[in-house]
């Protein structure tokens, strides 16, 4: 991971995914991690890392939540419901699902590429499958296309503390502006659901419309629409949206 960060195309043409890259982990975890196993990491949630406790849908399927009723301030409120709200942690797919990254797989049977958007899969009522990964299938490559020139791009994430700690809640954006109208947007989120979360409604309202806070807000509205949360998580929302916000006023350079 630290080397991608230091690929030159990376620095000038996709900062949406050195920043994420740069904030992950830390040094010596990115020196070692590989791309194939941050977009595969396991969830952080405690209650499935803990095998003392019963209620995990994740590892036990059909025994219960016990996030759902306990402690969850680390936890989702995207893609989440009374089965899971299980986070996904990385803070690179959040990048390359902005992107439209493809992920190549390989297995006994051929090869296929799938998007990434599609690549991890929300829990429903069987948590315990994450991916479309199947039996005997490794990832072998991403590609990750190119941001059109004179697009600007970054990363925000919002944690406990400034180094080697997971995101509360993280942003991916990419937004292309002309003649103050958002010509083009990208959106993810991190760090609230379930899969790494592309906020496709928010980039239909970015589109088209003026560079300010009030097209801001409105973006980050419709990005964290119809939240599941609990006590622990409640706090998530409203965070989560100052994040978008935050984001693209860093991005366009506009803070009205
Ligand atoms: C203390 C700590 C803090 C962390 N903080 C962050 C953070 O802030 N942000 C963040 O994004 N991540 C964070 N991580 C996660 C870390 O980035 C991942 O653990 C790391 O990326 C995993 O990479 P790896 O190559 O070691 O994968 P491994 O741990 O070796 O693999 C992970 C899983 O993926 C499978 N796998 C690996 N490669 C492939 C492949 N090519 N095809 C199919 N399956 C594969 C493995 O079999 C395994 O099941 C943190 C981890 C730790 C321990």
């Amino acid at each position: 991971m630290e080397e991608l960060a230091a690929d030159p195309v990376v620095i000038e043409r996709l900062p949406v995914v050195r920043e994420a890259l740069l904030l992950s982990a830390s040094t010596q975890l990115r020196n070692m991690a590989t791309i194939g196993g941050n977009i595969l990491q396991r969830t952080r949630c405690r209650y499935f890392r803990d095998a003392t406790v019963a209620a995990c849908n994740k590892r036990a399927p059909g025994s219960g939540c016990a996030a759902v009723t306990g402690p969850a301030r680390m936890h989702a409120i995207l893609g989440a419901d009374e089965h899971c709200i299980a986070v996904h942690a990385s803070d690179l797919c959040v990048s390359l699902v902005a992107l439209d990254a493809d992920v190549h797989i390989q297995g006994t049977g051929g090869r296929r590429t799938v998007p990434l958007t599609g690549f991890h899969v929300r829990p429903g009522d069987r948590p315990d499958i994450e991916n479309v990964l199947g039996h005997g299938e490794i990832i072998t490559e991403v590609d990750v296309p190119l941001l059109p020139v004179g697009t600007r791009s970054g990363y925000l994430k919002v944690r406990d503390r400034a180094s080697y700690e997971f995101a509360l809640t993280s942003a991916a954006a990419a937004l292309r502006v002309e003649d103050g109208v958002v010509a083009e947007a990208r959106l993810a989120l991190g760090g609230v659901g379930t899969v790494p979360w592309r906020a496709r409604e928010a980039e239909e309202i970015l589109t088209g419309a003026p560079v300010d806070d009030e097209t801001f807000r409105a973006a980050a509205e419709a990005a964290v629409r119809d939240p599941f949360t609990v006590p622990g998580t409640e706090f998530k929302v409203e965070l989560a949206k100052r994040t978008v916000v935050r984001i693209l006023q860093t991005v366009s350079g506009v803070r009205s």
